[in-house]
């Protein structure tokens, strides 16, 4: 029976991002409507983390809306990794706290984080376009960090903010270069707060990008949709299995609502797909 990862996505600290990324809601730049705090409290956390194991998650993705880790926020998601592998001990934390230096990463990794998430979102030429006071360099230049810190990578982008298929291509090359072992894929949720067009992508172009990244990016364990996916797949998500997709996110999404956890684990149930109940276990 094929398996399927399912990971979560903890906001623990929202909306206080001060860099442009005109894909995302968590800028105040934008001023979107979402709820926006510097410290979700830690009992909220460990409330969160506990009744989505209980669903089956075995990755738990503890994200920070900020440019980078500074030394309050290294030591806040260091304190909540230690709560957390002491309350639900079966999750893989990982962290995703934007731009880090190996020393963070290595402290990271001492206080019980497994992995750390950092997309490069699009190509290298095209990230000018939706973000201007960070470089693409500077995003790379993180992912080899993490994998010299000893952590594990997560790596993957965004799909739908206006890039050519060149950019999509070099995108991918770009992440598999830097050999992740998961590669998250999102898909543009257009807010109308933001600069960017509605995301132009149809369904069957979609599922021909999941299978484009798993044929380019080969070595990843596991390919993983993450945001957009119920906007965007809705009646067809099961589709994404057929495509090379062995991860998924479940639960609410950073700032969007996802569908119902237990609506994605009836769908698993109806395709006879099992649940990974360890990171190397969900099938290629
Ligand atoms: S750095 Fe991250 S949190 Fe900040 S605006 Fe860009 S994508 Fe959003």
């Amino acid at each position: 029976m094929k398996k399927i990862f399912l990971c979560s996505i903890c906001n623990i600290n929202s909306g206080t991002c001060n860099e442009d990324c005109k894909f995302c809601s968590q800028s105040v730049k934008y001023r979107a409507d979402i709820e926006r705090y510097h410290h979700k409290p830690i009992e909220d956390i460990v409330n969160e983390a506990r009744y989505i194991e209980r669903k089956g998650a075995l990755g738990f993705c503890l994200v920070t809306a900020q440019k980078g880790l500074d030394d309050k926020t290294l030591e806040f998601v260091c304190n909540v990794a230690h709560t957390l592998n002491k309350a639900v001990p079966r999750l893989r934390l990982i962290a995703c706290n934007g731009t880090a230096s190996r020393e963070q990463l290595d402290a990271l990794k001492k206080a019980g984080i497994a992995a750390y998430n950092h997309n490069l979102e699009t190509s290298e030429a095209f990230y000018p376009h939706v973000c201007t006071t960070h470089s693409w360099q500077e995003r790379y230049s993180t992912c080899e960090n993490v994998t010299a810190s000893g952590l594990n990578l997560l790596t993957g982008g965004i799909f739908g903010l206006g890039e050519s298929h060149d950019d999509r291509l070099n995108m991918l090359r770009a992440i598999a270069s830097l050999n992740p072992i998961s590669v998250p894929v999102n898909f543009y949720h257009h807010n109308n707060a933001l600069p960017l067009a509605p995301n132009p992508l149809t369904v069957d172009e979609a599922l021909s990008l999941l299978r484009l990244t798993r044929e380019m990016v080969p070595n990843a364990d596991r390919i993983m949709v993450a945001g957009g996916r119920e906007l965007l797949f809705k009646e067809r998500t099961h589709e994404i299995f057929n495509h090379g997709v062995n991860a998924i996110v479940i639960g609410n999404y950073l700032t969007t609502s996802g569908c119902d956890a237990d609506k994605d684990l009836q769908m698993l149930k109806a395709l006879h797909l099992g649940i990974a109940t360890s990171p190397k276990d969900a099938s290629p």
